[in-house]
């Protein structure tokens, strides 16, 4: 067969610009890559041979990954005996960027060097980083079980040609014709400490061949069956590179071997970066089963909970089937036995920083408490160790508190936990419905991920305490505080305030289906009015973050309950007003349709009819000034 020119896919040519301008400072990552590639490569053969007898044949004895030099060409190659690629592999793998993440990687490319180096380091750029030291690059390779082989080449530079070729075994030689300034990877001695750097980890031998000298570069033992006092934290690091994927530094490292009627060796990380598709639903947890050092898979949900996706690393036992299907190996009852373990473990350690290095503690908190309670209402079980090492910001407290600290500092007579949700800090801090609170010192927790929401519905109390959303609990401020008086609940209560019940009903007429009731409220200190929900309606922030997710079922909202603060000047004039006469008043009606727009924008919430809110403004400025 001719050769035949391909084109990069658009997101190709442009990821590979950037990735040879933004990484030059490490170009030599680029061996990395490629050895990562080779090794992969080598557990997939490896993988296969165990189950299928045709592959069994043709896998070689062992496996091994050979870094030739060749001066006079000008050429590094990185080869190996692995899996190999058909001819649609290099046009699926290696023409277009087929991988989920990278595609969302170059759609977050700027061409700002700084911003793009750091996306870098959160992705990992793979076999692309090749053009960063070759002009040139050919790919000459043979899948395990096709009797083609064929080469790939290319200059980076928008295209590429793949052509049949002679390659007799199964692998993959990767051959970088070298640029002129990158000769430096044609020394022995910078090959070496390179391979020694990055790649000493990994599991199958790596070569380097000089003409007749070949001498072999790494330690070439799976680092989770090492002592740990044998690893250094720079050998953790480079390990966990290159399981995740990631370039971060990793936030924990928990390497750990089980022994019993189960035995297995896990070697986990918990990155610091949130990766970037951390809250996409498809996303799964990334931990490399092994059995007996074989690579078995890496897409097994059943080994870590989804509200532990963040972590990253290998598991490794010898007592799961090595000839199972994928499909029999999820049903494998040790899976969930080691699942167990590697749940009461990572809790066990996070609860360890949260008690002793709090402020460590806050950067993974601040990348993955949000995925973490979702454990709480996805785990039952482990409820209330999940509980212990959550941490929340609240009005009284600067910084992260517990519940337990928070439960401590509750005020005489306050039976439950108080909290409100909303979309960012500062809008819930700002929030009329804190105001009794502060008023009275009352600590309410501030709630602003989105899953708050949702387990605040399945967690109901904690040390016996109820949960409360403030804007369900401006009775309990009667009973307590400082200022508590007598008995009595704030809501409905009479008031000295003479016209207060006329005003009421006056607005009640006025607003008519838009409320769902109106009332005098002792929770407002400063502001005229908010909106709470009734008792067994849906919290005001789960009913946005609903309609926001397009849920069916919410698309129109549950009527509220508008409060109006008696003290406030323009209430208690407008209260004058109803004293006087109980006949419909157009200034009343007006005032009452303000009310509840303005109790709207402060919800974050637009006014119901805009056009009718603009013309009530209009008309009152015009009285203002006219004056
Ligand atoms: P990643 O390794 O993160 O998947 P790469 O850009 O390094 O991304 O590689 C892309 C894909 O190309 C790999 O997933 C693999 O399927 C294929 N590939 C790359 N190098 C090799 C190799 N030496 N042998 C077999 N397949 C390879
Ligand atoms: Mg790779």
């Amino acid at each position: 067969m001719t050769q035949e020119t391909f084109t990069f896919q658009a997101e190709v040519g442009k990821l590979l610009n950037i990735v040879a301008r933004s990484l030059y400072s490490h170009k030599e990552v680029f061996l990395r890559e490629l050895i990562s590639n080779g090794s992969d490569a080598c557990d997939k053969l490896r993988y296969a041979a165990l189950t299928d007898k045709k592959m069994a044949a043709i896998a070689g004895e062992t496996y091994q990954i050979d870094l030739t030099i060749e001066k006079k060409k000008k050429t590094l190659t990185v080869s190996d005996n692995g899996i190999g690629m058909s001819r649609d592999d290099l046009n699926e793998l290696l023409g277009t960027i087929a991988k989920s993440g990278t595609q969302a990687f170059a759609e977050q490319l700027s061409g700002d060097k700084d911003a793009d180096m750091s996306l870098i380091g959160q992705f990992g750029v793979g076999f692309y980083s090749a053009f960063m030291v070759a002009d040139k690059v050919e790919v000459r390779t043979r899948r395990a079980g096709e009797d083609k082989s064929w080469l790939w080449e290319s200059d980076g530079k928008g295209t590429y040609t793949i052509e049949e070729s002679d390659r007799a075994t199964c692998g993959t030689d990767i051959i970088m014709h070298l640029s002129a300034k990158e000769k430096e990877f044609l020394e022995p001695e910078r090959i070496r400490n390179v391979v020694k750097t990055y790649s000493d980890h990994v599991g199958v031998p790596v070569n380097m061949v000089n003409g007749d000298d070949i001498e072999t570069l790494n330690s070439a033992s799976a680092l989770w069956v090492r002592d740990k006092k044998d690893i250094t934290a720079d050998q953790y690091k480079e390990f966990y590179h290159h399981v995740a994927h990631a370039f971060d530094e990793p936030w924990l490292t928990m390497h750990n071997s089980v022994e019993g009627v189960l035995s297995y060796k896990s070697l986990l990380f918990i990155p610091t970066m949130q990766p970037f598709d951390l809250f996409n639903p498809e996303r799964k947890a990334n931990i490399k089963l092994y059995v007996n050092r074989v690579f078995i898979t890496d897409d097994c949900d059943e080994l870590v909970p989804s509200y532990m996706r963040f972590l990253r690393g290998v598991i490794d036992s010898e007592d799961i089937s090595l000839n199972i299907s994928r499909e029999m190996l999820q049903r494998d009852p040790m899976l969930a036995k080691i699942r167990k373990g590697v749940i009461k473990r990572v809790l066990g350690e996070l609860k360890k920083k949260a008690d002793k290095k709090p402020e460590e503690f806050a950067t993974f908190w601040a990348s993955f408490g949000p995925v973490i309670k979702e454990g709480l209402y996805e785990d039952f079980e482990n409820r209330d160790k999940i509980l212990e090492i959550c941490r929340f910001r609240t009005t009284e407290n600067d910084g992260l508190s517990t519940l337990a600290d928070y439960a401590e500092r509750m005020k005489d007579g306050q039976d439950s936990i108080y909290f409100i949700t909303g979309e960012n800090e500062e809008s819930v801090a700002r929030s009329p419905q804190l105001e009794g609170f502060r008023a009275k010192g009352i600590e309410v927790l501030l709630l602003t991920d989105p899953i708050d929401d949702f387990w605040m519905q399945s967690v109901t109390e904690f040390q016996e305490k109820s949960f409360k959303s403030v804007t369900r609990a401006g009775g309990d401020l009667d009973s307590m505080g400082k200022d508590a008086k007598e008995g009595g609940d704030g809501a409905d209560k009479k008031d000295d305030t003479p016209g207060m019940d006329g005003l009421v009903a006056l607005i009640k007429v006025a607003l008519g289906d838009a409320v769902k009731d109106v009332r005098s409220s002792s929770r407002l200190t400063d502001s005229a009015v908010c909106l709470v929900a009734d008792d067994g309606d849906m919290d005001m922030n789960l009913e946005r973050i609903l309609k926001q997710h397009k849920q069916a079922g919410f698309e129109s909202a549950t009527p509220r309950i508008l409060e109006l603060n008696p003290k406030h000047p323009l209430v208690s004039k407008l209260a004058d007003a109803a004293a006087e006469s109980t006949e419909a008043n157009p200034v009343i009606d007006d005032a009452a349709h303000m009310l509840l727009d303005q109790a709207r924008i402060l919800e974050g919430e637009s006014p119901l009819d805009p056009t009718a809110f603009a013309r009530r403004v209009s008309q009152i400025m015009e009285k203002g000034l006219s004056l």
